[in-house]
């Protein structure tokens, strides 16, 4: 099997083929900060079987540990570690083109995972941001008043600053922020 993939920006790019000796979700803090996430998926092949093309940095993230990423858009897209993986080449299956290719099987590093995302299939979902759906016309006179009918008695610092389409928006977005997370 031959799987290709790349950075945001897409200069930078890279091809595996062969299967991957693991497929796995991890938990640590340093694959948490790096990528600014609270979990990475990773999927390992054989270094031999890897070549990436484009500008790439990387930066020795602990010991030997050395986690590469697009020098323009700065996407995480692999990890080598010769102490802990040698001659493997650790992928951020994200950054795949097709990112559902790689199924995860198993999640390590549990010792250092967030408590909340054992947490996270219980959560609301809506398929889009949910404020999209919330400009119904009792919302939006409820908004006007609070944006101006309100502001005349109690005069608003804002109103000094913006213009009133300004203010209206702003106190709209900020109304949408009070409720927009609620359970449905
Ligand atoms: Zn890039
Ligand atoms: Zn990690």
């Amino acid at each position: 099997m031959e799987y290709q993939g790349g950075c945001q920006c897409g200069q930078a790019r890279f091809e595996v083929c062969g299967e991957p000796q693991h497929v796995s979700i991890c938990h640590c803090s340093d694959c948490r900060r790096s990528a600014g996430a609270p979990f990475v998926s990773w999927a390992a092949f054989a270094a031999a079987d890897f070549k990436s093309s484009g500008e790439i940095s990387s930066y020795n993230s602990s010991g030997r540990a050395f986690r590469h990423f697009c020098a323009v858009c700065g996407t995480g897209l692999f990890y080598v570690n010769e102490e802990y993986l040698p001659g493997l080449v650790d992928i951020q299956t994200c950054t795949l083109d097709d990112p559902e290719a790689l199924v995860p099987q198993s999640h390590v590093q549990t010792a250092e995972r967030l408590h909340w995302t054992s947490l996270m299939e219980e959560l609301p979902k809506f398929e889009r941001f949910p404020l999209a759906k919330r400009f119904s016309v009792s919302r939006l006179s409820e908004r006007l008043f609070l944006a101006v009918i309100q502001p005349v008695s109690r005069p608003c610092p804002l109103r000094n600053r913006f213009s009133p389409a300004t203010v209206i928006l702003l106190a709209s977005h900020r109304y949408s922020r009070r409720t927009a997370y609620q359970a449905p």
